[in-house]
Order: structure tokens, then sequence, then C-alpha cells
């Protein structure tokens, strides 16, 4: 199984690539969030999960090679960070911003579905549980961002006709 092991160890270092530009994401969404005080909160609170995931697959990486292998992605925090601090908002800037996360969740959701289909292959039970807890938060993060898309949607549309500050 030494090309399952290799992809099981190339798809987990993509995963914690994922989660430390997810933090950069995240962490510049809350900032900014200003009229919109549940997605802010959920979005911290998955902020708390996501650094949390990200420490989970260092530990996971280093239990799966016995310690012979570390995470380099400065790449991705880096492109996280442009993403985070590109200047100006645009108008609708809260709309696009939750659409942006529920996309990103379902990318997240996809990764750990191919994550724990590979850790069950490779008989790693222990890990393939660590990744299933994983995964439960990115499907809670989705459902609570599809159940909240009409709302949001809906009070940014209230404040921007009333000229209420709404990007935000
Ligand atoms: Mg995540
Ligand atoms: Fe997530």
């Amino acid at each position: 199984m030494t090309h399952a092991r290799d992809n099981f160890i190339a798809w987990l270092r993509n995963a914690h690539s994922m989660e430390e530009q997810a933090i950069t994401m995240m962490t510049a969404q809350a900032r900014r969030i200003e009229n919109y005080p549940d997605l802010k909160e959920r979005i911290l609170l998955h902020l708390e999960e996501t650094r949390a995931q990200s420490e989970t697959l260092t530990r996971l990486l280093a239990q799966f090679t016995g310690g012979t292998s570390t995470f380099k992605d400065m790449a991705a925090k880096l492109a996280g960070t442009a993403q985070g601090v590109s200047g100006m908002l645009t108008s609708d800037a809260v709309i696009k911003g939750t659409i942006g996360s529920y996309a990103f969740e379902h990318m997240e959701i996809a990764t750990y579905t191919v994550l724990i289909a590979a850790a069950d292959e490779l008989g790693e039970e222990e890990i393939k549980a660590s990744l299933e807890a994983i995964l439960a938060e990115e499907v809670a993060m989705a459902e609570w961002l599809e159940k909240h898309l009409d709302d949001i949607t809906r009070i940014f549309l209230m404040r921007d006709e009333r000229d209420l500050l709404a990007k935000r």
C-alpha cells in the first residue's frame, strides 16, 4: 500500500493547507462583519474549530508517518492572507463572503470524505475517527450557512435599500 500511503500523506498535507487558508479567511471575515451578529458569532465558533482541526491534522500526519513528516505550507497561508486583506470591500461583501464560505465548506466536506475513504482503505481506524469528527464540524457549518443564506440576503437587501451600512 505504498502508493495509498503516499496519496494519503499528500491529501493530509492539502487538508492542512486548506485549514490554514480557512483560518486566515475567517479571521478577516469575522473582523469586518458589523451588522450580522449571528453570522459573526458562527464564524468565530468555526474559527476555533478550524484552529483545532489544523492541530489535529498536524498530529495525524506525525502519527501516520511516525513523526518523520511535517507540514510546510506557508504559500497557502500567504495566499489566504492576500485574499483576506484585499483592500476595498465590494458593496455586497457580506453576501460574496457568505457564498464563498458556503463553497469553501463544501470543498472541505469533499476533502474529508476522500481522506476518510483512504484512512479506511489503509485500516487506520483511529485516524479515520478523527477525520470523521472534523467532517461533522464542516457539515454543521455548511448546514448553518445554507439555513441562514436566506435571512442574511434579506437583511442585506433591507439595509441596502435604507442606505444603512449593508456590506459588512
Ligand atoms: Mg475545516
Ligand atoms: Fe470548515
